[in-house]
């Protein structure tokens, strides 16, 4: 664990940068990105599709290499891992969530034996892997539903079979995708209930990728990715069981150790900023302005 200022990390990017290069052609995914998140915490990351959410995702959970920055996980550098040691980590450190709700299980197997597998491949011995399983799935509330195969449950049921899948050896992170992209609204609400209950039962650090911003009334923190970025930060009141969505407590922007911050999109268009702006200095606040505004030192 790297320790700053009092508080426990486990996930620290710094100036992350992701390009893919196709033919001639350079996509930069991740430009300079920022993130901490801190042991044991529920977070979730928002921002419009192309930001570089699944990336970033991909480089946490040991699926894809940076171009350039720092990526530490537990204790480990992501950059200097060799390809072996990226592969157990993935296997025992990582718990992937994704999106397409019938990927993420084995189509012929039970809701047991899909989350018996993983065990089965770390070489688990076989009372302890099924004791292990049936209790995952029990906490994400299919206790009733052991030996159902996948087409015989609800999209939602896949999914909380999933996440069962995901955290059946126990890693000390989870990571999901858009992990309720494919479900209507209240069964996604039910989802995000069984993150948070899993987040306080067992201490998994969980960060859910989404670009659905009803999940900002369902953790505490959603950091929002613009342009391969963190821009926004948003803090809210913890949220009380049936205590309605919690509110905003504070809002940031993001300044990155370059010194750099992504102006919010409605200020730049209110202000018709583009190219160079004034920035001055007050005493204890910064101010910006048009390049072309005239009387600042009146106002
Ligand atoms: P999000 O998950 O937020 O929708 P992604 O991380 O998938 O965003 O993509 C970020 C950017 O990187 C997009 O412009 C996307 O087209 C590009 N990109 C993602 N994966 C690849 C890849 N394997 N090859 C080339 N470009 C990619
Ligand atoms: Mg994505």
């Amino acid at each position: 664990m790297v320790s700053s200022q009092g508080d426990s990390y486990y996930i620290i990017c710094e100036d992350l940068f992701k390009i893919y290069k196709i033919a001639d052609l350079e996509v930069v995914a991740l430009r300079g990105l920022d993130l901490k998140v801190k042991l044991g915490e529920l977070m979730a990351i928002v921002g419009a599709s192309g930001s570089g959410k699944t990336t970033l995702l991909n480089i946490l959970g040991g699926l894809d290499i940076p171009t350039a920055g720092r990526v530490i996980v537990g204790k480990r550098d992501l950059l200097k891992m060799s390809s072996r040691d990226l592969v157990t980590y993935r296997r025992r450190d990582v718990g992937f969530v994704w999106q397409q709700v019938g990927g993420n299980l084995i189509p012929y197997l039970s809701a047991l034996q899909n989350a018996e597998l993983p065990l089965i491949l770390l070489g688990w011995p076989q009372r302890k892997r099924r004791r292990r399983a049936e209790e995952m799935l029990e906490a994400v509330g299919l206790a009733a539903r052991l030996r159902y195969r996948p087409d015989r449950l609800s999209g939602g049921e896949q999914q909380r079979v999933a996440i069962a899948v995901a955290l059946a050896n126990n890693p000390p992170l989870l990571l999901a995708d858009e992990p309720t992209g494919e479900l209507d609204s209240q069964t996604a609400e039910s989802i995000f209930d069984v993150f948070r209950s899993l987040n306080e039962a067992y201490g998994v650090t969980i960060v859910i990728v989404t670009h659905d911003i009803r999940i900002t009334d369902e953790v505490e923190r959603v950091v929002t990715i613009r342009d391969g970025r963190t821009s926004l930060e948003a803090i809210r009141e913890p949220r009380f069981p049936d205590a309605g969505p919690g509110r905003i407590l504070d809002e940031f922007v993001v300044l990155d150790k370059a010194g750099r911050l992504q102006l919010p999109k409605d200020y730049i268009e209110k202000l018709n900023l583009k190219g160079r702006v004034r920035v001055l200095l007050a005493d204890d606040h910064i101010t910006v302005w048009p390049e072309e505004s005239q009387k600042r030192e009146d106002r």
